[in-house]
């Protein structure tokens, strides 16, 4: 018996097997969770995403663009189909034009702002609706966020504000849904290279000052934030909710 048997989830935001969502998944799968996926449409994606989701037999691996409503509900209604309920749901998306993330903050434009915001952000709290129905005993909600929504990062730009946004909607969605045993949490890994940070300027220079700075003087893996993630969806954490838990070894409390 594994500490997520019997317990069933979605992940929203595996791309291939460097994504923070396949690492979280992998520590979930491993205490023998039952999860389903999501990969953006299109067939690329597809057979990028079921490389990985076949050799474990995934019951559920559905298109979406969270752009999209329908797609949005229908993932949720095939979740319901296949699982019955959810225990928990991995928001693991962010989303950002190139132009808009490259250039001075100010410039960005609503044309890049707004669908940065839709897709990083406000799809988090249309999940958390849909989530809700299907939470029958409870469950947890994650996202994920970043340093640079508390205190300006180089490069980061427009994206701070973003997951500003996010950490904030994950303490009003926490505050609502904890009379139903809900509980939602922002997750802030440190820099890690995967697809989402090759958007980001100068990345290779955000990496060399965690690891120069963070008190634990080294970099954080993909795998300890699917540990850190796993132990906040266990029973042991039942009673903490709203959290923007920092795996960065310790980079935001230092100067
Ligand atoms: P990733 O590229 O592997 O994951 C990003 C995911 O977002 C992809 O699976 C992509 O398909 C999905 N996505 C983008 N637009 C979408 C849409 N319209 N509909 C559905 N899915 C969409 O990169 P990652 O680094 O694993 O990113 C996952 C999350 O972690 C993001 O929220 C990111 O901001 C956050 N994060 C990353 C870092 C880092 O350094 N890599 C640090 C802190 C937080």
């Amino acid at each position: 018996m594994g500490l997520f048997s019997g317990k069933k989830g979605l992940v929203l935001g595996v791309a291939n097997d460097y994504s923070i969502a396949w690492a979280i998944s992998q520590k979930l799968l491993a205490e023998g969770a039952d999860i389903g996926f999501t990969h953006l449409p299109g067939e690329k994606m597809e057979r990028r995403v079921r490389k990985l989701t076949d050799p474990i037999n995934a019951k559920l691996v559905t298109p979406c663009d969270v752009q999209k409503d329908d797609d949005v509900a229908r993932v949720f209604k095939e979740a319901g189909e296949v699982f019955g309920s959810l225990d928990f749901v991995l928001h693991s998306i962010a989303f950002a034009p190139l132009d808009d993330i490259r250039c001075n903050f100010v410039d960005c434009s609503r044309d890049g702002f707004l669908p940065a915001m839709e897709v990083s952000c406000w799809s988090f709290i249309r999940m958390a609706r849909l989530a809700e129905p299907l939470m029958k005993d409870g469950g947890a909600l994650f996202c994920m966020t970043y340093y640079g929504a508390h205190m300006v990062v180089e490069h980061y730009n427009m994206m701070g504000p973003v997951k500003a946004a996010l950490e904030s909607a994950t303490r009003y969605m926490a505050a609502e849904l904890g009379e139903k045993g809900i509980r939602v949490h922002a997750i802030s890994p440190g820099p890690l290279k995967t697809r989402a940070a090759s958007g980001i300027g100068s990345f290779d220079e955000l990496l060399r000052k965690a690891e120069e700075k963070a008190p634990m003087n080294r970099l954080v893996s993909i795998d300890d934030v699917g540990l850190a993630t796993a132990y906040l969806a266990t029973d042991a954490a039942r009673l903490i909710t709203g959290e923007t838990l920092y795996i960065d070894g310790g980079y935001h409390i230092i100067d």
